[in-house]
């Protein structure tokens, strides 16, 4: 299939508007954590005047921007960042179209079609092709479903391969078609590995994706712990698609309220047997404050962990993940859970 024009996406948009438009999207927080040296990109924006003190990803979204060429962005101006109101400011300025787009504040299909309604109009399509490419987008949605099955429920998949997979599902790695090529291969061979131990630590990891997420899964596991949810991830590839395209996106509990994203959660714990829960937070971002209301509303141990821009684990951080493992492993298990082997 022959490639459309690019569009840089801020965050998981209703990426099967800009595909029925003629677009491929391209998440540009994938592209800045995937390229060789991310820390270069933090200093272009710095350079170009983005603070110190702005989040990572916002200025490693600038800077891919400014380095690919990157012509048109849809921002998501509700439902994820206030920073990217400014941020769209700056592309602007620097000549770039900016697309927005808003969810609607609340998770309802009929206000959440009007949404997709006015976003396809803006592009040059409509809603009829756009349930069309999720029609088409069904198995690699299906196969990113099975392969989190494969990660919680038989133990055949890393957390770190459950992150990557369920992360690209925002765009597909800018080729869905690659992607359910790439995705049938691994869940094929995966079915046939055989299951780690399961007296091994299961640990959720909710917040946004970390920075050093390369390092921390590959991390936990030598110590005897794994990740059997990867909460946002798994929202970005639509656990629960629903009729439509406006139920689909309803259903996605990101952009919306807590409470939406805390039933989700609390309702994985359970159903994966979770020992213990990770929480990152993003220095200087507003989502950080939510930390509050998930250790009144979870009832597992949790360890918050920060990242800004270190792209590796710090001793610091290293230390203080041995030791929440220890004390998960000397902790009574949850119901239904294998028991610890002690270290
Ligand atoms: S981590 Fe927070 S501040 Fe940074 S882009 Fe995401 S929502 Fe915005």
């Amino acid at each position: 299939m022959e490639m459309g024009r690019r569009i840089g996406i801020t965050a998981t948009v209703p990426v099967e508007v800009l595909l029925a438009a003629g677009y491929q999207p391209l998440d540009l927080n994938n592209l800045f954590i995937n390229d060789p040296d991310p820390e270069r990109l933090l200093g272009i924006a710095e350079r170009d005047g983005f603070p110190q003190n702005c989040c990572s990803w916002i200025k490693g979204i600038y800077a891919v921007c400014m380095e690919r060429g990157i012509d048109t962005v849809l921002c998501v101006t509700s439902g994820d960042c206030s920073n990217t109101l400014m941020l769209m400011e700056v592309l602007k300025l620097k000549g770039l179209e900016t697309v927005p787009f808003a969810f609607p504040e609340e998770p309802d299909p009929g206000r959440m079609r009007q949404c997709l309604e006015s976003l396809a109009q803006r592009l040059g399509t409509g809603l009829a092709s756009a349930e069309g490419m999720r029609t088409r987008l069904k198995n690699s949605r299906r196969l990113a479903h099975r392969l989190d099955e494969l990660t919680w429920r038989q133990g055949r998949v890393s957390g770190w391969e459950n992150h990557l997979w369920l992360v690209s599902s925002s765009d597909f790695n800018g080729d869905f078609q690659a992607y359910e090529q790439g995705l049938a291969q691994v869940v094929a061979q995966a079915e046939r590995r055989s299951p780690y131990p399961d007296d091994m630590l299961r640990l959720a990891y909710i917040g946004v994706p970390a920075v050093f997420a390369r390092d921390l899964y590959p991390f936990v596991e030598r110590y005897g712990a794994r990740v059997v949810f990867n909460e946002t991830q798994r929202q970005f590839a639509m656990p629960r698609p629903g009729k439509s395209l406006a139920e689909q996106y309803s259903h996605y509990t990101y952009p919306y309220p807590l409470i939406h994203r805390i039933a989700d959660i609390r309702r994985e714990l359970r159903r994966r047997r979770v020992d213990g829960v990770i929480h990152y937070v993003q220095a200087f971002c507003h989502r950080g404050i939510a930390d509050i209301v998930f250790r009144h509303a979870i009832d597992l141990p949790m360890l918050t962990v920060e990242g800004n821009d270190e792209f590796t684990l710090s001793q610091h951080l290293r230390t203080r993940l041995e030791a929440f493992l220890d004390l998960l492993r000397r902790s009574p298990r949850p119901q239904g859970a294998a028991a610890p082997k002690s270290r």
